[in-house]
C-alpha cells in the first residue's frame, strides 16, 4: 500500500476572481457561477493530500473611471463625465434596469466612438459585479465596431482589456489571450502598472488553457513590472504564481511566493486557507513536516476564527501529523474534518478522510472500526460517484475483511472489485480502443494522404517529364521544320541565284556579242573610213593620200629594192567627153579607163586617181628602157577599148610622162617628189608633142643638189642632168 493509494486529494482547479476596480476597492467575490477550469492534473497532487485549488486571480478587470479631459473640448468632456458618471451609478445600483439604457448608449451611432466605449467598459465592469456576464448579444458587436472606429490608442487598449475580462470570466480563454495581448500591445509602454496588469490577465487566460508555463512566465515577468511601482505585486498575482509553481512541481518557487501572498492576505480573506494548504503541500514535498504542521494548524486557527475551517486543511492536517506517526492526534483530525463536510455536504471529500481514517485505524490494529469508517467511506464514494477513488479502496477494504476472518463479505466485495474493475477497464479500453482507433484512423489517413500525395508527386513528376518529352519533340519539330524551311529557301535562292546568273550570262553574251558585232561594225566602217580616205569612189583606185601613205609608212618592198618608174597619165581633151556626152559618161569613161589600167599594170604596181582625168602608175623594177614599151602597151590598150555610151561608141587617148624615181633613198617623199616634177614636166611634153603618146626624162646625175629649188627642165637637160627620151606614137 502507497500512500498515493488512497490519501490522495485532488481538488478541481478553480477560478476565482477578484473584480477590481481601478481603485480596488471592491471586496473579492466568491467563485459563484464561474467556470471551472479543466486543468491536467500534475503528477505532484498524487503525493499532496493536502493539495487545494490552484487559485487563479485577476488582478484588476477594467479601469472604469472615465478619464476627462483626453478627447474634446472641455465642456464636452464635462457632459461626458457626467454622462459616465451617472450610467455607473445606475448600474451599481441595479444593473438589471440600468442594462437597456446602458446597452442603447454603447450602440448609438449618434455618440461619440469615445463615449461609447467608455460606456461599454463601465457596463462590462458593472456586470462582473453584478455577476452577470450574460451581456455578450449586447457587447460583442458594439465591441467589433468600436474596436474598428477608435484608432489605437488608450481608449481602446482598455476596451479590449475589458472585453477580454468578460471572455475570461465566459471561459473563452483563447479569445480573452488575443485580446490582452491586443490591450498590451496598444497601452502605453511606460504605464508599469497597467502593462504589470495585463501580463497577469494574460497569464491568467494561458494557464486556464493548460499553458502552464507560458503562464508562469507571463505572471514572473508581470511580478517584476510591479516590484517597480509603488504598490509592488498584488496578493492575488503572488498567489497565482505560488498556484501555477505548486503545479509545475518548483516548490522553492511555490513556498517563497505564497508566503508572499500571505503576507498581502487580510486574515479573514476566504482564500487564506487555500493559501495555507498550498504552502503545507509545498513544505511536505520539501520535507518539512514539522513547518507543514504549523502552517496547517494556522489555517485552521483562522478558519475556526472566521466561524469553521476548511475540511480540507484540517484532513491535511491529519495526513501530516499521521505520517510523523502521531495515529491518534491524525484520529482525532480527521474526525473533525468528517463532520465539517458532513455538515457541508461535501460527500466526495468526506470519503477521501473516511478512507484516511479508516487505513489509521488498521495501523493501529483497530480493524472492526476501520471496517465500519471504509464501508462509510465505500457509501459516500458511491453516492458522490466516484468510480476511480472506489476503485482505489476495495483493497483495503478486502484486505481488512481478510484480515477479520470474514471471508464471505470479502469475497462480495472482491466481486464488486471486479466488477467496477471490469466496468472501469472496459470504459478504459473503450476509450482506449476508440482512441486507437482514432489513432488508427488518422494513421491511416494520413498514410492515404501520403500516398496520394506520392501519387500526385508521381503523376506531376510524370506529367513533367512528359510535357518536357513533349516540349524536346515540339522543339525539335520546330528545328526540323525550320530546317527543311531554311534548306527549301537556300535551294530556291540558289535557283535563282542560278537563274539570275544564266540570265546575267546570256545578256552579257548577249551584249559581248552585240559589242563584238558593233566592234566589228565599226571597225569594219572604220576601215571603210580608212579605205574611203585613200580609195577613190568612183575607180576604186588609190587616191593622193593612199600613195602618200604608203610613201611615208609602207613602200611595197618591190618598190624599194630597186629603181622604179613613176608614170603620169592625163586623159586627152576629156572636157570635149563631158561637153558631148554628159558628165556621167565622162564618169563612167574615168572608170573604165582605170580598168584598162589595172589590166595593164603589172601584180606590184601601183596605181591612183591622182586627180580629175590624171592617173599615177609607180612601176617596179623598171628602168626608162622599159618606159616605152610599157606606155605604148597601155596606149594600144586604152585605143583598143570601146567606151561605149547610148549604143554609141567612142574611142579615147591618153598622154604619158615618165621619170625614174629611187625610192630606196633616204628621203622617199622628196624623192617622189622630184620624180613627179620631173614625170610632170614629160607629161606636159607629150601633150605638147600631140598627145596620145609618152615622153620622159633620165636622170644622169644623182647628185639631188642638182634638182634643189625651183626645176627648169631645159637647163637640166641642157647641163647633162636630164636626158630626154622622145615621144613615140
Ligand atoms: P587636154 O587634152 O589638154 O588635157 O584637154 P582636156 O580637155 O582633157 O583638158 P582640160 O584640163 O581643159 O579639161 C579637163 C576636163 O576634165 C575638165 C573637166 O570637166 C573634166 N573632168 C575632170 N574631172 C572629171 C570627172 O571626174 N568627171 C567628168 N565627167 N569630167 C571631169
Ligand atoms: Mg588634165
Ligand atoms: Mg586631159
Amino acid at each position: 500500500m502507497t500512500k498515493s493509494a488512497s490519501k490522495v486529494r485532488c481538488s478541481p482547479v478553480r477560478v476565482d476572481s477578484v473584480p477590481c476596480t481601478s481603485n480596488d476597492a471592491k471586496p473579492p467575490r466568491a467563485n459563484g457561477d464561474l467556470p471551472v477550469a479543466k486543468l491536467p492534473e500534475p503528477a505532484a497532487m498524487n503525493f499532496l493530500p493536502v493539495v487545494t485549488a490552484l487559485l487563479l486571480f485577476l488582478v484588476q478587470t477594467v479601469a472604469a473611471a472615465p478619464q476627462s479631459g483626453q478627447s474634446g473640448p472641455d465642456a464636452a468632456a464635462d457632459e461626458h463625465a457626467a454622462t459616465l458618471g451617472a450610467l455607473a451609478e445606475s448600474l451599481d445600483s441595479d444593473f438589471e434596469a440600468a442594462l437597456p439604457r446602458a446597452a442603447e448608449l454603447f450602440a448609438d451611432p449618434e455618440q461619440t466612438p469615445e463615449l461609447r466605449a467608455r460606456a461599454l467598459i463601465e457596463t462590462i465592469a458593472a456586470a462582473h459585479a453584478a455577476s452577470r456576464l450574460d451581456i455578450e448579444d449586447q457587447a460583442g458587436p458594439a465591441y467589433q465596431e468600436l474596436a474598428d472606429t477608435l484608432s489605437a490608442g488608450e481608449l481602446r487598449s482598455k476596451l479590449h482589456r475589458a472585453y477580454g475580462n468578460l471572455n475570461l470570466w465566459r471561459g473563452r480563454f483563447d479569445v480573452a489571450e488575443s485580446l490582452f495581448r491586443r490591450a498590451a500591445a496598444e497601452h502605453r509602454e511606460d504605464d508599469t502598472a497597467v502593462q504589470a496588469d495585463l501580463k497577469n490577465s494574460l497569464g491568467v487566460a494561458l494557464a486556464q488553457q493548460g499553458k502552464l508555463d507560458e503562464a508562469l512566465g507571463t505572471m514572473l515577468a508581470a511580478f517584476r513590472l510591479f516590484e517597480q511601482t509603488e504598490a509592488g505585486p498584488s496578493a492575488n498575482l503572488l498567489r497565482n504564481i505560488g498556484g501555477l509553481s505548486i503545479y509545475l512541481e518548483d516548490w522553492d518557487q511555490a513556498v517563497e511566493f505564497t508566503r508572499l501572498a500571505l503576507d498581502k492576505t487580510a486574515p479573514d480573506d476566504p482564500q487564506i486557507t487555500g493559501l495555507y494548504s498550498n504552502l503545507a503541500a509545498a513544505l511536505i514535498e520539501q520535507d518539512q513536516p514539522e513547518e507543514a504542521t504549523e502552517v496547517l494548524e494556522t489555517a485552521i486557527a483562522i478558519g475556526e476564527a472566521q466561524g469553521r475551517p476548511s475540511a480540507a486543511v484540517v484532513s491535511n492536517l491529519g495526513y501530516v501529523v499521521r505520517e510523523q506517526g502521531r495515529l491518534e492526534e491524525a484520529l482525532t483530525h480527521f474526525r473533525r474534518a468528517v463532520a465539517i463536510d458532513r455538515a457541508e455536504g461535501d460527500t466526495g471529500s468526506m470519503a477521501i478522510t473516511l478512507k484516511n481514517m479508516g487505513e489509521t485505524l488498521i495501523q493501529l490494529g483497530r480493524r472492526e472500526e476501520a471496517d465500519t469508517v471504509l464501508q462509510e467511506s465505500m457509501a459516500a464514494y458511491r453516492q458522490a460517484d466516484i468510480k476511480p477513488k472506489r476503485l482505489e479502496l476495495y483493497p483495503v477494504l478486502v484486505e481488512n475483511l481478510e484480515q477479520l476472518g470474514r471471508y464471505p463479505e470479502a469475497l462480495a466485495m472482491m466481486r464488486e472489485y471486479r466488477e467496477l474493475s471490469e466496468e472501469i477497464a472496459s470504459a478504459d479500453a473503450q476509450a482506449r480502443v476508440a482512441e486507437l482507433q482514432g489513432a488508427f484512423d488518422l494513421e491511416r489517413k494520413e498514410r492515404e494522404l501520403a500516398e496520394s500525395e506520392r501519387e500526385r508527386l508521381a503523376s506531376e513528376t510524370r506529367l513533367a517529364s512528359i510535357e518536357a518529352a513533349q516540349t524536346r519533340q515540339q522543339h525539335l519539330r520546330t528545328l526540323l521544320t525550320t530546317g527543311v524551311v531554311a534548306l527549301a529557301l537556300i535551294l530556291l535562292l540558289l535557283l535563282r541565284l542560278l537563274q539570275l546568273r544564266t540570265r546575267a550570262n546570256r545578256l552579257l553574251a548577249e551584249k559581248n556579242a552585240e559589242i563584238d558585232q558593233q566592234h566589228r561594225a565599226l571597225e569594219e566602217s572604220h576601215i571603210q573610213l580608212q579605205r574611203h580616205s585613200i580609195e577613190d569612189e568612183l575607180t576604186s583606185l588609190g587616191n593622193r593620200r593612199f600613195v602618200r601613205q604608203l610613201l611615208v609608212s609602207a613602200l611595197p618592198d618591190a618598190l624599194v629594192d630597186s629603181p622604179a618608174l613613176l608614170v603620169l597619165i592625163d586623159l586627152d581633151r576629156f572636157k570635149g567627153i563631158n561637153d558631148t556626152f554628159g558628165h556621167p559618161v565622162g564618169d563612167r569613161v574615168l572608170a573604165r579607163f582605170a580598168e584598162t589600167l589595172r589590166q595593164v599594170a603589172g601584180p606590184d604596181d601601183i596605181l591612183a586617181r591622182w586627180g580629175g582625168e590624171e592617173f599615177l602608175w609607180l612601176i617596179p623594177a623598171a628602168r626608162m628602157t622599159e618606159a616605152a614599151d610599157r606606155c605604148r602597151n597601155l596606149a594600144d590598150r586604152v585605143r583598143a577599148t570601146e567606151f561605149m555610151t547610148g549604143g554609141r561608141s567612142l574611142s579615147i587617148t591618153c598622154s604619158m610622162g615618165v621619170a625614174p624615181v629611187d625610192l630606196d633613198a633616204d628621203d622617199p617623199q622628196a624623192a617622189f617628189d622630184l620624180a613627179l616634177k620631173i614625170a610632170d614636166a614629160a607629161l606636159y611634153e607629150a601633150k605638147d608633142s600631140g598627145r596620145n603618146g609618152w615622153a620622159g626624162f633620165e636622170r644622169r646625175v644623182d647628185d639631188p643638189k642638182i634638182f634643189e629649188g625651183s626645176l627648169d627642165i631645159e637647163a637640166l637637160v641642157a647641163r647633162g642632168a636630164l636626158a630626154r627620151r622622145r615621144l613615140e606614137h
